[in-house]
């Protein structure tokens, strides 16, 4: 039987798909056009340029791909990854696992350095597996900067710093797919050789569409590649036409709507786009440590400066149902939060904080998974829509 409709808003607080502003949603929802019209040229153009500036790079090159994130990691590993290929993956949780594993099925060795739980990837231990590796055998380092399962971000500064101190040549790959639009990134600064995205994140538009920003050295890699590669092939998509840059279609509603989600991005200002994020998680940190005073959960990260500005995860003890609370958040409170992923299934709930949020939505938010833990009898702190609030007025608003 088809759901009956339920009247006002629904609030989506997955950390992806997450929602999608009006402005995306009318420009998605254009015609499409005859692919020689000049129009589809200056689209596309829009976003390399649009996407450049938002990953603050002068020099990549950026592609698209019909595709999601997974299409985003596959595009890096058919291009960098022949069999035999060493890459290091630093352990993040889920995301680097899932990462890692992709790497083995193209026929690479996936290095992993260990993983902490609540910890960020530890800077001295990438230093130490790279300054192991005399022979440079490893040819590239792929590090999730947040990973989404654990709403755990690692120092991306630090990290090329460590990869300096061990003089070691492998280039730098970074997924952004959960932080792009919602925490500071600098790919030129960074000395990031490819950054790997997806557009149902902090970019603001359905799934379904990802891209990888490629330097030139990851390209002059890419070309001495000999792995077979067709539809993923930079090198290839490197053109003029929109036909083969695209390697066949572009996805044009995806284009139009990213042109859109650029936009707003940058009439906000990156700078107070960067700003919300940061003001947003921190109301939601601050409910969370007073929910915890009931003993029953607390904040996953336990690294505060390592605690992402995009989602949250929230452990709870062994008795609670995380799903179950799940449920009732989203069936009776219309509140959707996200659940726990791989091994943290069952332990964790998640509340994502990206994208077009705003103040009301989280205190939205956080009223209704308050309201859902009373009914399910979880123990919580009573005052952690307060202390959201209190937070939101400390920082001073905007
Ligand atoms: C969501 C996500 C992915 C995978 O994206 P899909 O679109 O689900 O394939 C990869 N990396 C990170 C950090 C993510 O958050």
């Amino acid at each position: 039987m088809k759901p009956a409709r339920i009247p006002g808003l629904r609030l989506l607080h997955s950390p992806g798909p997450t929602r999608v502003p009006d402005e995306v949603v009318s420009a998605m929802a254009r015609q499409p056009m005859d692919l020689a019209d000049p129009r589809v040229s200056v689209l596309i153009a829009a976003c390399e340029t649009g996407m450049k500036e938002l990953l603050k790079t002068d020099r990549a090159e950026i592609f698209f791909y019909a595709a999601n994130g997974h299409g985003g990691w596959e595009a890096v590993i058919s291009n960098l990854v022949a069999p035999g290929t060493s890459i290091l993956v630093p352990g993040t949780g889920h995301f680097s696992d899932g990462w890692a594993e992709q790497v083995e099925a193209f026929g690479g060795r996936a290095l992993r350095t260990p993983y902490t739980e609540g910890l960020p990837i530890d800077p001295a231990a990438l230093q130490a597996a790279l300054r192991e590796d005399t022979e440079h055998r490893i040819s590239a380092v792929f590090v999730v900067h947040t990973d989404t399962a654990s709403g755990t971000s690692s120092d991306l500064p630090a990290l090329r710093r460590a990869i300096d101190a061990a003089a070691h040549p492998a280039l730098f790959v970074v997924d952004v797919v959960a932080s792009l639009g919602a925490a500071p990134f600098a790919m030129d600064e960074l000395g990031v050789n490819v950054a790997v995205g997806a557009s149902q994140k902090g970019l603001m538009l359905q799934p379904g569409m990802a891209f990888v920003a490629v330097d030139e050295r990851a390209l002059e890699a890419a070309l001495r590649n000999p792995a077979p590669r067709f539809y993923w092939d930079w090198l290839r998509r490197r053109s003029e036409q929109s036909y083969r840059k695209f390697c066949g279609t572009p996805p044009l509603a995806h284009l139009a709507g990213l042109e859109a989600a650029l936009d707003l991005i940058a009439a906000e200002g990156l700078d107070n786009v960067h700003a919300r994020h940061a003001r947003l998680a921190r109301a939601v940190h601050a409910a969370v440590a007073c929910w915890a005073e009931g003993g029953a959960l607390r904040l996953f990260t336990k690294a505060p400066l390592a605690r992402s500005v995009s989602v949250t995860a929230i452990e709870v003890s062994p008795g609670i149902d995380p799903e179950a609370l799940r449920a009732v958040a989203r069936e009776r409170f219309q509140v959707a939060i996200a659940g726990g992923l791989g091994p943290l299934h069952g332990r964790v709930f998640r509340i994502g904080h990206l994208g077009d949020m705003n103040e009301a939505m989280i205190l939205g938010c956080l009223a209704g998974v308050q309201a859902a833990m009373q009914v399910q009898n979880i123990a919580y702190g009573r005052h952690g829509v307060e202390a959201a609030i209190a937070s939101l007025l400390a920082v001073g608003g905007r």
